[in-house]
């Protein structure tokens, strides 16, 4: 069973002026369609075949091309679900009390995340994850690298993440990646977030 490149959930313009759409499609028509195929050809054969995205990336890490692709796939997957046109503000209900629970308020959060994005040196992405306890933290992971593979610094449940790879934003915002980033906090759905906390 191949993995499929998931649809969009909103128009490629759906995010502007933040996120532009030239930089939406090609991120995912050629970004995400490329980790996605390749994720296919590395997997097709293997023992991975067949399992779902959770278990190939604990399972399949030690592999580059399993690695890089999978991570690819799922955490471009996670990007698109987690923001939205009607996005921004702050959360509310359970998961702002966790947020400022584990990090005293949600201007401590933002600039915690904000920290991690801007200071990943390279490609990689940032995080906030839930942990085994109930508790969120923030960090960041190099390349494609995710919280569910094994050996990474910080175990959890991904339900936010930001991409601070070049593609993402170079087209509109060049070398400003803290420009992005403080953008970015204008388009995250915040009852997906929340939803993903919960579940
Ligand atoms: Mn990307």
């Amino acid at each position: 069973m191949a993995f499929e490149l998931p649809k969009l959930p909103y128009a490629f313009d759906a995010l502007e002026p933040y996120i532009d759409a030239k930089t939406m499609e090609i991120h995912h028509d050629k970004h995400h369609a490329g980790y996605t195929s390749n994720l296919n050809k590395a997997i097709e054969g293997t023992e991975l075949d067949g399992l779902s995205i959770e278990e190939v990336l604990q399972k399949g890490s030690d592999k580059a091309a399993v690695r890089n692709n999978g991570g690819g796939y799922y955490n471009h997957k996670l990007f698109w679900e987690i923001m939205g046109p009607n996005g921004g503000g702050q959360p509310s209900g359970e998961l702002a009390e966790a947020i400022n629970k584990s990090f005293g308020s949600f201007d401590k959060f933002k600039e915690e995340f904000s920290n991690a994005a801007k200071t990943r040196f390279g490609s990689g992405w940032a995080w906030l994850i839930k942990q085994n306890d109930g508790s969120l933290a923030v960090c960041s992971t190099p390349n494609q690298d995710n919280n569910l593979m094994p050996n990474t610094a910080c175990a959890g449940k991904p339900i936010l993440c930001l991409d601070v790879w070049e593609h993402a934003y170079y087209l509109n915002y060049q070398n400003r990646r803290p420009d992005y980033v403080e953008a970015f906090f204008h388009v995250i759905n915040w009852n997906k977030v929340e939803e993903l906390y919960k579940g």
